[in-house]
């Protein structure tokens, strides 16, 4: 066997040895807690508590993505208060203008602007102000 088909061979056998490595810590760190967990549990309980999981799982998808709830703000859209969800944002803003004196040339320029984004829980309305 040559040098080089060596080196492939033992960088093949490192790959599987990393990949199998990161799929048991992922077994220990997320499976067996959860198996403990549900083991002792009627399936009702079970139903229960995967439901509870899946509620936090979502709410933290929704403060990632809208941030959290301000239970003051009214929706313009559905009418319904303490649904919206603000986030300050960065937009990009490209404004095509002439510039120049005697020679006018296009040119197209991109500000950044500090936009608040809101989001409504309840129709899913998302707007920028
Ligand atoms: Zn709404």
């Amino acid at each position: 066997m040559s040098e080089v088909e060596n080196l492939l061979h033992q960088l093949l056998g490192d790959i599987i040895v990393f990949i199998l490595f990161l799929a048991i810590t992922t077994i220990t760190i997320f499976w067996v807690p959860f198996y403990v967990k549900t083991k002792k549990m009627n399936p009702e309980e079970r139903k229960k508590y995967i439901e509870e999981l899946q509620r936090k799982k979502h709410e933290k998808y929704l403060q990632n993505a809208f941030g959290c709830t301000n239970p003051k703000l009214i929706c313009p859209h559905c009418q319904i208060q303490g649904t919206i969800r603000a986030k300050s944002e960065k937009r990009l803003l490209s404004t095509t203008g002439k510039i120049g004196g005697i020679l006018k040339t296009n040119t197209t320029s991109t500000t950044i602007q500090h936009v608040t984004q809101h989001h409504c829980d309840n129709c899913g309305s998302t707007w920028d102000i």
